[in-house]
């Protein structure tokens, strides 16, 4: 039975962004390899890791991920992925062979996917080719919108399939128009963008306009729409965002991890904007870590407190709470009224609380897991903070970081 919602019985948590093979490198890019160490030195990090994967690693390594992600309450996961081929370039046997790895392990641990199967076609704006460690990621347009479509054939109540541009320096504009003339348009869209300043000044220089200026007067941006990062925002570009109905989908830690930059977090409340939260480079598996440090980053660059309210809720938590539940449907395609987190209610944590500061407590309080319980559509995933295969697929993981470290 599904318990009624109360202080400590929560909807479930939507993680708008993630890469699940990160997970395996998490903590393995914290040592300095060169003075200038940057975004562009650890995506080199990142792709010598990829280059390692088959289906059955990603497999192992996904399941690890989102049993970790439900026993810490997303209970819907929006996996951005581009590791679609052979290290070599070459299709599998089954071209959706990782991508079905990736719908084995949601399916397995019984979290909800929204699988976006990423379109990567070149290296920079200029419209180079992709470099050697990027062969694996690329398509045409025809051979993406067959990958789509064979996976659209899977999709039931707990998976959708949805679509993704990597981020405009890898699609061209010709191929950006064909691919969203040719999916249905209520499809969930997702693309990172403005995540890193050369790739704002970039294309500035061979596009002239800012990134999210540029897709705004390009594309058709609405609510089925989710721009990952958007950090680096001009005044019109966040109200531009805020009008269109597009999320954003901020990922704090990984920004933080990446130094990325600073979402301008106040006056894209101003402007009525929807966002989200996601885990992206798994450097943290955490909706609290992610939706505190949304909050504390605005206090450390603007020496304030308590910035994410709303008129009539002077709660941050409960605002950004609400803020994540708000543009689930629409980022995700999901429907997932029915899930259910609840948290301990006999922690020290909640001693003494009421209704109205469950929530602050439990994302500004100590860092004690506080998820005791989660239902997805009705099935107990978690009980007592574990999930119900957490050994068999720990035990799992074990084994193909092994071999992926070998
Ligand atoms: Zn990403």
């Amino acid at each position: 039975m599904t318990p009624t919602p109360g202080p400590f019985a929560r909807r479930g948590i939507a993680n708008l962004h993630s890469h699940a093979f990160q997970r395996a490198m998490a903590g393995l890019a914290e040592r300095q390899t060169d003075p200038g160490d940057s975004f562009w030195t650890w995506r080199e990090t990142m792709y010598r890791m990829a280059g390692r994967f088959d289906p059955d690693t990603l497999h192992a390594v996904a399941s690890q991920l989102y049993a970790e992600m439900l026993e810490a309450g997303y209970t819907t996961v929006c996996e951005f992925h581009y590791l679609h081929h052979a290290p070599d370039g070459r299709p599998y046997a089954d071209p959706a062979a990782m991508s079905r790895a990736l719908v084995r392990a949601a399916r397995d641990t019984g979290i909800r996917l929204a699988l976006l199967p990423v379109l990567y076609m070149t290296g920079g704006f200029d419209g180079r080719p992709l470099g050697e460690r990027q062969r694996r990621f690329g398509h045409d347009v025809d051979a993406f919108l067959a990958l789509v479509d064979a996976l659209r054939a899977e999709e039931d109540g707990a998976l959708r399939v949805g679509c993704a541009l990597h981020s405009l320096r890898a699609v061209p504009v010709d191929a950006m128009h064909a691919v969203l003339a040719a999916l249905p348009r209520d499809m969930p869209k997702h693309i990172h963008i403005a995540e890193q300043l050369g790739e704002v000044q970039d294309c500035l220089a061979l596009r002239g306009a800012r990134p999210v200026e540029w897709l705004l007067g390009n594309a058709e941006v609405d609510a089925r729409w989710t721009l990952v990062h958007a950090t680096h925002l001009e005044r019109g570009e966040v109200e531009g965002i805020a009008r269109s109905g597009a999320t954003v989908a901020i990922c704090p830690t990984t920004e933080a991890n990446l130094g990325d930059g600073l979402f301008p977090l106040r006056p894209y409340l101003e402007a009525g904007g929807a966002f989200g939260i996601g885990s992206d480079s798994q450097v943290s598996v955490s909706p609290v870590e992610e939706l505190r440090w949304l909050e504390y980053g605005q206090r450390l660059a603007s020496h304030h407190r308590n910035i994410a309210v709303r008129p009539g809720t002077p709660s941050v938590g409960e605002t950004l709470l609400d803020a994540v539940h708000a543009s689930a449907v629409n980022a995700t395609g999901l429907d997932d009224g029915d899930d259910r987190v609840t948290l301990d209610a006999e922690a020290p944590q909640f001693a003494g609380a009421t209704a109205d500061d469950v929530v602050d407590r439990w994302i500004f309080s100590g860092n004690r897991p506080l998820v005791r319980e989660v239902r997805v559509a009705g099935a107990r995933v978690v009980a007592d903070g574990r999930h119900r295969d957490r050994d068999a697929i720990a035990a799992r993981y074990r084994d193909a970081m092994a071999r992926l470290l070998a």
